[in-house]
């Protein structure tokens, strides 16, 4: 059986025709009149699959659109508008006020309109496509936009994340039960799942600086590797880089020692690398953006870590202080191949 990648590579990829970029990458991208180009993502998703049937559903709202707005920041691309189509169980309108306050929020705060959608009775499915704007550029090879691409990264690039990684998948654990966390730092991780912030900002500054970008959904392994397979090099990433990426690891009461002992040095490295639902953005950058990337992370208020390097030999070689490999086999998340239940 093929998995999900797989499944979609030979039933649903079909040459370019009218569009300017097709499956593949964080966006689509359509022509939409002279120097702007259509940017356009959809997400799904499912109740018992992608949260729980019992979330708050003020977050959920929020949640549903964020995940959408982070496939835009991964191209860079202003959000415009977006439609909503709800399969829901029932109109509970306990439910669904809190549901469209959380939704509209955050449309609001990134003027991004409610344009349409479709309403069915069934199980709980939230299903939302996004609009967003990007310049053209006739001059770019082989996609003439401006737009970034997972496509991009060259071999001797610095590869970047932003913000913290893994602390979603750690409240999930917690969540599940399969480890303790107090509750402060609990609190703070749930916040990391439940309301996560798309990166538009840093989406749209990184256009013309960043080489390729996506966002981080399925774990940072899998979604720098969707960028490493499509550019066509490797990369070395550096363990000691990411491991401090942990919010939770790094507050936590006794430091990061007391968590590895406590938690096991080996849930946090799954977490980080391979934990998804992060949306932060992944991104390759010329060592030459080093100095203006520093000034960005400033300006934007958001840590901007180097964390490997783009490396001709294909394959993630993940290193540590003394350049010597760790193994990993973190694989990104893959619906089909995951046994059942939440991600
Ligand atoms: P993302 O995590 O950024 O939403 P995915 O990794 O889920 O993207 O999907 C990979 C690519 O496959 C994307 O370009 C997406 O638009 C495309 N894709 C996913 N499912 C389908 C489908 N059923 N038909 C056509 N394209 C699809
Ligand atoms: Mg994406």
């Amino acid at each position: 059986m093929p998995d999900e990648f797989e499944l979609i590579a030979r039933y649903f990829t079909r040459p370019v025709r009218q569009a300017v970029l097709g499956v593949g990458d964080d966006c689509a991208l359509l022509h939409c009149g002279p120097g702007r180009q259509l940017a356009i993502s959809t997400d799904m998703l499912v109740a018992g699959r992608h949260f729980f049937p019992d979330a708050d559903p003020f977050l959920l709202g929020h949640k549903c659109l964020a995940v959408n707005l982070s496939d835009l920041a991964a191209c860079g691309a202003r959000p415009l508008a977006f439609s909503l189509a709800l399969a829901l169980p029932q109109a509970d309108d306990a439910w669904l006020e809190p549901f469209s306050k959380g939704l509209l929020a955050l449309a609001d705060a990134h003027g991004c309109e409610l344009i349409g959608g479709d309403t069915t009775r069934g199980p709980l499915t939230i299903c939302i496509t996004v609009f967003g704007e990007v310049p053209a550029d006739a001059s770019a090879y082989p996609v003439p936009t401006q737009a970034m691409l997972r496509s991009g990264a060259h071999v001797g690039d610095d590869v970047y994340v932003s913000g913290s990684l893994g602390d979603a998948a750690l409240a999930l654990r917690a969540m599940q039960g399969t480890c303790a966390l107090p509750a402060r730092l609990l609190h703070g991780a749930r916040a990391r799942l439940e309301q996560p912030t798309p990166r538009v900002a840093l989406g749209v500054a990184l256009r013309g600086i960043a080489s390729a970008c996506a966002d981080i959904s399925d774990g940072l392994m899998g979604d720098l590797g969707h960028i490493l397979e499509r550019s066509g090099f490797g990369a070395r990433v550096d363990v000691d880089k990411v491991l401090p990426l942990l919010a939770t690891r790094q507050a936590y009461g006794g430091g990061a020692a007391q968590f590895d002992s406590d938690l096991g040095a080996r849930t946090a490295l799954q977490c980080v690398l391979a934990g998804g639902d992060d949306y932060e953005l992944v991104f390759t950058a010329p060592q030459s953006q080093q100095g203006i990337l520093n000034a960005l992370s400033d300006r934007l208020q958001l840590p901007l870590t180097r964390i490997g390097t783009i490396e001709a030999a294909p394959g993630l070689r993940l290193v540590d202080a003394r350049g010597n490999t760790v193994p990993q086999n973190f694989a990104a998340f893959d619906h089909f191949a995951a046994v059942p239940g939440l991600p």
